[in-house]
């Protein structure tokens, strides 16, 4: 179920995204971010190959694809915009070993955006704080400041304003903390799979051996129970993913091999 309007999921994703600029540095390690641009551009065009291949050849024009390092090494994280920038954080280079490590992160993010999941979530009113759903909550917490404002400027209901404002925050922080509902986690959860598996396909087609998705959540599981690793807070436990990972690796490996790689 997608039916918030495009055009809003964009204006508040570009929102979110200056507000996350504003508060960061951009990488000038040349390096790191030549090869996150150069793996991108490889996923985003499978990406394009996987949509056409699926007769959704027009939804390819909506995607400005932009592959984007943060200096921050503490953030473990990575998160893709439905608009189709992908943001990754030089922490998560702790765990990244090759270019087809880097490409399970990036295929994992470019297949929540192509898959149309923040739209998803929204659509059933549901938000999520890390990740790729930051810009979700950050949806929340505006339309409910717009909402307070109407409110109080006509003055109405028994609750002063400032009772409203502190009902209004607590209400944004509980649907935003991980897991909130069942139905919210069993959503999530659906969507990590569906991201982890559409991931390998794309890396996969775009030339990168999908045996190193097993290998970069082999490292991740070791970090399991560190809350710091953002990447790992709204995502399935490593053992399950693996074993997902598994029963997907040999589709994934004949795209491989039929990629020029
Ligand atoms: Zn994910």
């Amino acid at each position: 179920m997608q039916i918030v309007p495009r055009s809003q999921i964009l204006t508040l994703s570009d929102h979110y995204y200056n507000k996350v600029l504003a508060e960061s540095i951009l990488s000038t390690d040349q390096e790191k971010v030549e090869t996150v641009q150069r793996v991108g551009k490889r996923i985003a065009e499978a990406a394009g190959k996987v949509l056409a291949d699926s007769g959704r050849r027009n939804q390819i024009k909506s995607y400005q694809w932009e592959f984007i390092v943060i200096e921050n090494d503490k953030m473990v994280n990575a998160f893709g915009l439905p608009d189709g920038k992908v943001v990754l954080f030089t922490g998560m280079f702790r765990y990244i070993r090759d270019e087809s490590e880097l490409a399970v992160v990036i295929g994992h993010e470019v297949a929540h955006i192509i898959a149309g999941h923040s739209n998803e979530r929204m659509s059933r009113g549901l938000s999520n704080s890390s990740g790729n759903d930051a810009v979700i909550c950050y949806a929340k917490r505006i339309e409910k400041e717009t909402e307070i404002q109407n409110i109080c400027k006509y003055n109405a209901g028994t609750l002063t304003c400032h009772e409203k404002k502190v009902n209004a925050e607590t209400e944004v922080q509980q649907n935003c903390s991980y897991p909130r509902r069942t139905q919210f986690s069993k959503l999530i959860l659906l969507q990590e799979y569906e991201a982890d598996r559409i991931g390998l396909i794309l890396m996969a087609k775009a030339g990168f051996d999908p045996n190193a998705a097993i290998h970069f959540w082999q490292k991740m599981k070791k970090r399991e129970g560190n809350r710091n690793v953002g990447f790992l807070s709204n995502h399935p436990d490593s053992a399950s993913r693996i074993a997902d990972f598994k029963l997907y690796i040999p589709e994934a490996l004949s795209y491989y091999q039929m990629s020029e790689n």
